[in-house]
């Protein structure tokens, strides 16, 4: 008994040294992490593809071939033919070449197993993995896992097969103490099957059929313990009743929205109506707002600030960068004028002059709605009472942050929060990161936006693309041109690229023939930057050449054309934000991703992609689909806050939707998990295995 806590060192087969470097590398220290360590892909050793059917565009193939010669160059370098009847092919070894050539003794039979690929011209496998010749017909569909590894691993002696050895000897010391941990009733309402049978099966498989259900097994309960974590902060969020009550909607509200130009969309409607009962239900608001550029947003956040100002409260509005700050101060000063409330600007560059009022103004609350940047939750800037806080674009927000906004509330009431983000995430992403958080959407555009035409051009059309550029001018329109941020260490941008087209764009455009070009990128002072911005947004000049400084936010209508420069290293969402600046006024905007020469097939279908949809979920869809959800902008550059170890939110998405309705089930039926059948449950989540990092929470 007590196998499971045991440390791996005492494994046959492994000792303290394989101990120590499977601890280092793959964070496993018990058996029982052991056993929750599972295959990430299964080969059937059965199936033998003849030399002549390989191709290089399979990931892996097995062939059986007689060796026919063997070429030892230099010592570093084993060059093995091996053929069958239909063909011959090559391996390449350049690590232990020595015993290798010893053991592929011309004429003997072996298994190769490997990538193959296409090299000069041939195929051939660089390091296949090598084993004896399939004889034993009951191997015929057996599935052999295949573990992630790495570099030391292997080279410590800790191979694929020596790993599934050591699962082995594993499993026949502990499978009988792996303790179920869902209750009976979810096993049977989802037709899962047991814990042990789910463990054994997932690293020894005794046919396709019972890995389907072991794996189907093990990602429902990762899914299910993700979602049953998640949806429990929000309970227990959701029926504390420290939020600030804010019963009236007010009198400056209704100024606001009998004054606006436009009527608001259905989904605008919508939103405003689940924040209303958010901000007046008693408990505090944590509230996503999910958006298309363009889709509206601002509004519902002035609206949404209007009802904290109506009851009494004041309201801040954080941008992460200062030009956005601005551009949304400017445009919410303009909404706010019926209403008489007093509205203010503080970012880092508020000078000191200008600060002191301004703090005044926030302290004795006559400063209703204040706009801005981090400076808004500096130590020194005190409000009255703080009823709302709107965050533009949170995934630059940090958690300490995070906790010093919280602490601005009134009398310890922390604000409501309401979130808002132009990056369309995939639903089931949404569901994960922001599971515990109130989700709206806004899924309608505002009427009158135009379809932006978007192309895909190589550099060899880049003149016929100014000339293009000249006629939209003419038109009196403008254009931006945008290169990538290129960072050299976390503060310093790269601007060589954005400065050398500049140049460029210069050289094709010249002054002489009336063509004016502002510059704006990271490295500007702010003056220089606000200048050269105003210069655009004001219409003096026709073309804005920058990084992507523009990125959210900025807004100018008459703008035309938006040229993306080397658009192969920016990321889908980021593109589908940087077209969303164009397209605003009334006339046809166009969007022009430039490719650079060595772009590669895969970025070129992220490319095309662009061109042949405007839609931003099913962007974020693909993308995800595309390059898996680690690499999806909005989350972190890092990856994911949580370690899936099975499930993929991309390819498991009905399995994720199915574990989250179970987990809100049995939520709703027993919110503390506090009946006995439950217990099972309450034992899982104290682990802390699913805490996600705490990243997506505001609260
Ligand atoms: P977002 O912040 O979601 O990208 P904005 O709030 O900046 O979008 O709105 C984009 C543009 O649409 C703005 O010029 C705004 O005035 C306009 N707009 C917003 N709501 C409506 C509406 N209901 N009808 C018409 N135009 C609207
Ligand atoms: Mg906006």
């Amino acid at each position: 008994m007590g196998e499971l806590k045991n440390d791996i060192q005492f494994l046959p087969g492994v000792g303290p040294k394989r101990a120590a470097l499977i601890k280092n590398e793959l964070e496993i220290h018990t058996l029982e992490d052991l056993l929750h360590f599972y295959p990430f892909r299964y080969i059937d050793r059965s199936s033998v593809t003849p030399i002549s059917q390989v191709t290089p565009d399979v990931a892996y193939v097995q062939v059986q071939g007689k060796v026919v010669s063997r070429n030892l160059v230099n010592m570093k370098h084993l060059s093995v033919y091996v053929e069958d009847e239909t063909g011959r092919m090559e391996m390449v070894f350049f690590k232990g070449v020595k015993w290798t050539f010893e053991k592929l003794e011309p004429g003997c039979v072996f298994l190769f197993f490997g990538k193959p690929q296409s090299y000069n011209g041939h195929i051939n496998i660089v390091h296949p993995e090598i084993d004896s010749p399939l004889s034993d017909p009951s191997a015929q569909g057996v599935l052999t896992g295949v573990y992630p590894s790495t570099e030391k691993l292997k080279s410590g002696g800790v191979t694929g097969k020596v790993m599934c050895k050591l699962q082995q000897a594993a499993l026949s010391l502990c499978l009988s103490e792996i303790r179920e941990t869902l209750p009976d009733y979810v096993l049977k309402a989802h037709g899962l099957c047991p814990l042990p049978f789910a463990i054994k099966n997932i690293h020894f498989p005794s046919d396709q059929k019972s890995l389907a259900i072991a794996s189907r097994r093990l990602k429902f309960e990762e899914l299910f313990f993700l979602q049953l974590s998640l949806l429990k902060q929000r309970y227990v969020r959701s029926s504390a009743e420290n939020g600030i009550r804010m019963p009236h909607v007010g009198a400056a509200f209704h100024a606001c929205y009998n004054a606006l130009p436009y009527s608001l969309t259905g989904a605008q409607q919508r939103v405003i109506k689940e924040i209303r009962a958010d901000m007046s239900g008693g408990s505090q608001m944590n509230r996503l707002l999910q958006g298309d550029v363009g889709s509206g947003k601002t509004m519902v956040a002035v609206l949404s600030c209007l009802i904290a100002v109506g009851n009494g409260y004041q309201a801040c509005i954080m941008a992460p960068t200062e030009v956005l700050a601005q551009q949304h101060y400017a445009n919410i000063k303009k909404y706010l004028a019926p209403t008489g409330v007093q509205c203010a600007l503080l970012t880092g560059s508020t000078t000191k002059k200008e600060r002191r009022p301004l703090l005044e103004g926030l302290a004795d609350g006559s400063i209703g709605i204040v706009v801005g940047t981090h400076a808004l939750i500096e130590d020194s800037v005190q409000y009255r009472a703080l009823g709302l806080a709107v965050i533009d674009e949170q995934h630059r927000f940090g958690v300490d942050q995070r906790a010093r906004l919280w602490a601005k509330g009134p009398a310890g009431a922390p604000p409501h929060i309401l979130v808002m983000t132009a990056t369309p995430i995939p639903r089931t992403l949404a569901m994960t990161l922001y599971g515990d958080l109130d989700v709206s959407v806004i899924d309608e555009m505002p009427p009158g936006r135009k379809p932006v035409q978007t192309m895909l051009i190589g550099h060899n059309r880049l003149p016929a693309m100014y000339r293009f550029i000249k006629e939209q001018i003419a038109l009196g329109r403008q254009a931006f041109v945008v290169y990538p941020m290129i960072f050299i260490n976390e503060k310093m941008e790269d601007i060589s690229n954005v400065e050398e087209g500049y140049e460029e764009i210069l050289k094709a455009f010249p002054l002489e023939e009336g063509y004016k070009v502002a510059i704006v990128h990271g490295q500007q002072t702010g003056d220089f930057k606000a200048f050269n911005m105003d210069a655009f947004v004001q219409g003096r000049a026709d073309i804005l050449v920058s990084t992507t400084v523009i990125e959210v936010g900025v807004d100018v209508p008459n703008a035309s054309v938006m040229v993306i420069r080397s658009a192969q290293r920016f990321g889908l969402s980021q593109l589908h934000q940087l077209r969303g600046r164009v397209g605003r006024g009334a006339e046809k905007s166009y969007c022009i991703l430039v490719k650079d020469p060595k772009t590669s097939r895969e970025a070129q279908q992220r490319l095309e992609l662009m061109c042949s949809t405007e839609d931003g979920f099913e962007i974020a869809e693909q993308d995800m689909k595309m390059r898996g959800p680690g690499d999806l902008e909005g989350t972190q550059q890092s990856g994911l806050p949580i370690n899936l170890r099975i499930a993929s939110l991309s390819r498991d998405s009905l399995l994720l939707e199915e574990a989250r309705h179970c987990a809100q089930g049995v939520l709703d039926d027993d919110p503390s998990l506090s009946n006995p059948r439950n217990s099972v449950l309450l034992r899982e989540l104290r682990k802390g295995k699913y805490d996600i990092e705490d990243y997506s929470t505001i609260s």
